[in-house]
């Protein structure tokens, strides 16, 4: 049998502590619309100084403590774990041996040997022994996050310790903890949810460590129903600025059948038809059984990446047994499309190395308008599905097009200002709607460049039917038409070459980076630099030659590592000195290149090497033979190229004529 002892008030608050700890391994910052700046203020500050979100150790150490192991965070260089059997001489119960390993070991462990920084708080017995945790207080009050725990097996012997202590250096400063309702005040306020509280919020005294600093804060708990919260936010004592955000309510997991990420694609069918959203067994065979993941068991689709509260045109979702198979004629059918795909985009997201791009509960009405179009709505921050036609979220490409606009908003606020930005929106939508579906179907890869194989059977012909494709053979500018979805297959086109090059992983983790550096006024050139920048921070630049050319063969960069030389034809006459010349520029503005070494050959022989000034100019001297008859005699200036500039040569003649003649100078140039 289990028992388990807690008994007053103040232990049972101290486990709170404890339960914020356990559950800052998931935490994440609120994100409402309209509170943009103040979280992302939070969420650096939780960054730079939270709880770390998986503790990694050190290799086990032995010879610290007598029979033991230890292990330690290496960043602190504290002791977090001990594994071994170690005796307590004397000790008569669990406590007594806990409390005395503890003063034993203080010292290695990091705490004062009096135990005066810990207070025992919460005692349970197993089958095979017992549990005594700590927790670490400063002043009295409970270091959030720190406590300490000792296990005793049935000799008394200590078999385990986990030592999540922190090292305190500063003397906490003074606080009086008299604005309870200051502090619960400004907790609601950077929480900012629609709704009331369920109950009445509370707040108790802690110690917050900011690096070794003691800060001592209110501990705000609030409990939400939307979006589902139990929250946990830390607001300073001395000024009320709120620290951290943690919701701690725990989310489950749901079962629910969907496309992925269409029955055009999956079956290779492209004669499948809408036939006003009835059932077919052709249709309901091609869906397959998916986990809803981390539902926060309302019984309604919501979880930490998606909600489909706003959808308004028809009853939710509603399933307590959070089970959600229905047939494809099934308006909630809708609704699953966009939980499943939605939560599974932003996980990839996440699985990439991102904890912030449009990590948010993104909010989703399907079948929200009857038209046969879906929107990305910036003022909301939700996407709306419509009905007319194939009903938009029965095709993944529609739904995660729309995810890649608010994607893209939530990266650059106002993103797409300008016409070519706009497109990039549309071109981006396109590729983050199929770059998770390649190598699905029977006709992969040849179908994998269509966008909206299903929803785009309703209004386009074709085998299959499609909205746009990603391997357009649009050339900027010429091919540009004013139109940001036209326009945008210039942008998907380049998007598909790089993953075709580099593949999905670094393609989408280069694009999703690239983003971050844009403004909302950015055109294609800005994107391409941007992405080109992104590939040299994260892959030192692997295959940049290849990512390049992809944007300079679609006529958005040039090489500005082309040149050009120039040389002169020179007249001169037998016996004379003259000067060879040759002039090095970039093509893509003309700017001079300084600083190359140009090589300048008469006749097939070297005569000497030069370097580029200022000007791009090199000269050599050259003194015509003297038995030289009349005409041309060839010369060359060769550029070897180096990262920075392209090699290129020129071709040009020494005109050899009698002195007198000398009227002027004819030029040519190659590259
Ligand atoms: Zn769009």
């Amino acid at each position: 049998m289990m028992r388990n002892v807690r008994s007053t008030a103040i232990q049972r608050s101290i486990l709170v502590m404890v339960a914020v700890a356990l559950a800052a391994t998931a935490a994440y910052s609120v994100s409402q619309q309209g509170s943009k700046q103040s979280s992302d203020t939070i969420a650096r500050e939780y960054r730079a100084s939270g709880p770390t979100l998986s503790l990694r150790l050190s290799q086990p150490e032995s010879g610290v403590i007598t029979g033991a192991t230890v292990q330690r965070n290496p960043s602190t260089g504290r002791i977090a774990r001990v594994r071994g059997e170690t005796p307590v001489p004397g000790a008569r119960t669990p406590r007594e041996a806990a409390d005395r390993y503890l003063r034993t070991y203080a010292r290695v462990l990091g705490i004062a040997p009096n135990l005066r920084d810990v207070q025992a708080f919460f005692h349970n017995t197993s089958l095979t022994g017992d549990h005594l945790r700590y927790q670490q207080v400063v002043n009295g009050l409970p270091v959030i996050g720190a406590t300490i725990s000792v296990h005793v097996n049935k000799r008394l012997a200590v078999v385990r310790v986990n030592n999540g202590t922190v090292s305190i250096k500063a003397k906490a400063p003074a606080a009086r903890f008299d604005n309870r309702n200051g502090a619960i005040g400004a907790a609601l306020a950077a929480l900012n949810v629609p709704g009331a509280p369920m109950a009445a919020p509370t707040a108790s005294p802690a110690i917050y460590n900011d690096s070794s600093r003691p800060v001592p804060v209110w501990l705000v708990h609030i409990e939400t129903r939307e979006p589902a919260g139990s929250w946990e936010i830390l607001v300073r004592e001395s000024d009320l600025k709120v620290l951290r955000i943690v919701n701690r309510a725990r989310f489950v997991d749901g079962d629910g059948m969907v496309f992925v990420p269409n029955p055009v694609t999956t079956s290779g069918q492209a004669n499948l038809t809408d036939d006003n959203d009835a059932d077919s067994p052709a249709l309901n065979n091609e869906r397959v059984a998916v986990k809803l993941k981390d539902l926060d068991g309302s019984g309604f689709l919501q979880g930490p990446f998606c909600s489909t509260a706003p959808t308004d045109m028809q009853p939710r979702a509603n399933e307590p047994s959070l089970t959600y198979n229905y047939l494809r004629s099934d308006d909630r059918f809708e609704e699953v499309m966009c939980y499943y795909h939605i939560d599974t985009s932003q996980r990839y997201i996440q699985s990439l190395g991102f904890t912030n791009v449009n990590n948010r509960v993104q909010g989703m009405n399907a079948n929200g308008s009857t038209a046969d179009n879906a929107w990305y709505s910036p003022g909301t921050g939700n996407i709306l599905t419509g009905s007319g036609g194939v009903d938009d979220a029965e095709d993944a490409h529609v739904i995660l097009h729309e995810y890649g606009h608010s994607i893209q908003d939530n990266q650059v606020p106002g993103w797409g200002a300008a016409h070519e930005g706009g497109s990039m929106g549309e071109g981006f939508g396109d590729y983050w709607g199929v770059t998770s579906f390649t190598g699905i179907g029977p006709n992969s890869p040849a179908w994998d460049v269509y966008v909206a194989t299903w929803d785009a059977v309703s209004y386009n012909p074709g085998d299959p039917a499609y909205l746009r494709r990603l391997d357009s053979p649009k050339h900027y500018p010429e091919d540009m038409t004013g139109e940001v979805h036209a326009d945008g297959e210039i942008w998907s086109a380049c998007l598909w070459q790089i993953r075709d090059i580099v593949g999905a992983t670094r393609a989408d983790t280069m694009i999703l980076e690239s983003h971050f550096y844009l403004s909302p006024d950015a055109g294609f050139v800005d994107g391409a630099t941007a992405i080109l920048d992104a590939n040299e921070a994260l892959y030192s630049g692997a295959d940049q030659d290849a990512i390049l050319q992809v944007f300079v063969d679609r006529g958005i960069l040039v090489d500005q590592r082309i040149t050009k030389l120039s040389a002169a034809y020179l007249p001169c006459s037998a016996g004379q000195s003259v000067m060879l010349s040759a002039v090095l520029t970039r093509v893509y503005n003309g700017s001079p290149v300084e600083g190359k070494d140009i090589t300048f050959s008469v006749a097939g022989t070297v005569i000497g090497i030069a370097t580029t000034d200022a000007n791009g100019l090199a000269e050599q001297a050259y003194t015509i033979p003297l038995a030289t008859p009349p005409g041309d005699i060839p010369y060359e200036a060769v550029f070897d190229g180096d990262a920075d500039a392209n090699a290129s040569s020129a071709n040009a003649a020494l005109y050899v004529i009698k002195l007198s003649s000398i009227a002027g100078s004819v030029t040519d140039s190659g590259a």
